[in-house]
């Protein structure tokens, strides 16, 4: 599902934030990248939907060959890579119901196919009832909720939450959590970078631990491993 094998990427500035780095990750997996600042977690991950682009080394994700992908074939491999963020980007001037429609109507899907799809993930989040509400008539575990709704609309094969749980309270996040647990179970592949050590020891996952762009650790139902 994801390979990546001697990746590395030096930005402009010439900093390396991802260094020779290689990692095998199955479909229907969940892992945790964990790490201090300015590892390179989030780097690694947007190299993954090609945010970032991998100065070296080989990048496949799904039937993509990352590295190769022509710039008119990104929108396909970010169809099959959901993506949700600390702060949510959800669009303000667009209410719950249109926030999550806008993803499937680029990709042209008929109104029906949209308005039947958009209800079933507001249901798995749990806030069919405010779908004509704006985003800041929410609150942010809500909004956070409305993110992973947009995120797995198109139903990707893999879902990346860059600290998903950044801004939110212990209870809250643990709602999130839930959520993410039901989509993996569903067989969507998960990555979450997060700094959330009660999560990761909590809720037992992979975990990969980055550290100047290296991967440092690999373990299964692992545990968070730095002091707080
Ligand atoms: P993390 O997510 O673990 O905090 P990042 O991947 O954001 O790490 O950053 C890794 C390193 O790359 C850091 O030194 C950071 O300053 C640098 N970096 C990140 N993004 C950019 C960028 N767009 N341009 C230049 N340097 C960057
Ligand atoms: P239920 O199956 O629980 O009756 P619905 O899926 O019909 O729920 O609708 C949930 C909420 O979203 C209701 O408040 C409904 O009025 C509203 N709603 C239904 N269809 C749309 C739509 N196309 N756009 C925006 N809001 C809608």
């Amino acid at each position: 599902m994801i390979e990546m094998l001697n990746v590395s990427k030096k930005y402009p500035n010439g900093i390396t934030a991802v260094n020779d780095l290689s990692v095998k990750i199955e479909q229907g997996e969940f892992v945790y990248i964990v790490g201090p600042s300015g590892a390179g977690k989030s780097t690694f991950i947007k190299m993954m939907y090609r945010e970032a682009k991998a100065t070296s080394g080989s990048v496949k994700i799904g039937k993509f060959d990352v590295t190769k992908l022509k710039e008119r074939d990104i929108p396909l491999l970010r169809r099959f890579v959901g993506v949700v963020f600390q702060d949510f980007k959800l669009l303000p001037k667009l209410t719950v119901y249109e926030n999550i429609a806008y993803a499937m109507e680029v990709i042209e899907k008929t109104p029906k196919q949209i308005e039947k799809r958009v209800f079933e993930v507001l249901d798995l989040v749990s806030l069919k009832h405010k779908a004509r509400m704006f985003p800041n008539e929410l609150s942010g575990g809500e909004q956070q909720r409305i993110a992973i709704a947009r995120a797995i609309v198109n139903t990707p094969g893999i879902l990346i939450a860059d600290e998903p749980t950044g801004n939110l309270d212990p209870d809250t996040s643990m709602e999130i959590m839930n959520i993410l647990e039901e989509i993996n179970n569903q067989g969507t592949t998960i990555l979450m970078a997060t700094h959330n050590s009660q999560i990761v020891n909590d809720i037992k996952h992979r975990v990969l631990a980055i550290e100047n762009g290296r991967i440092v650790r690999d373990q299964q139902e692992g545990e968070y491993g730095y002091e707080i």
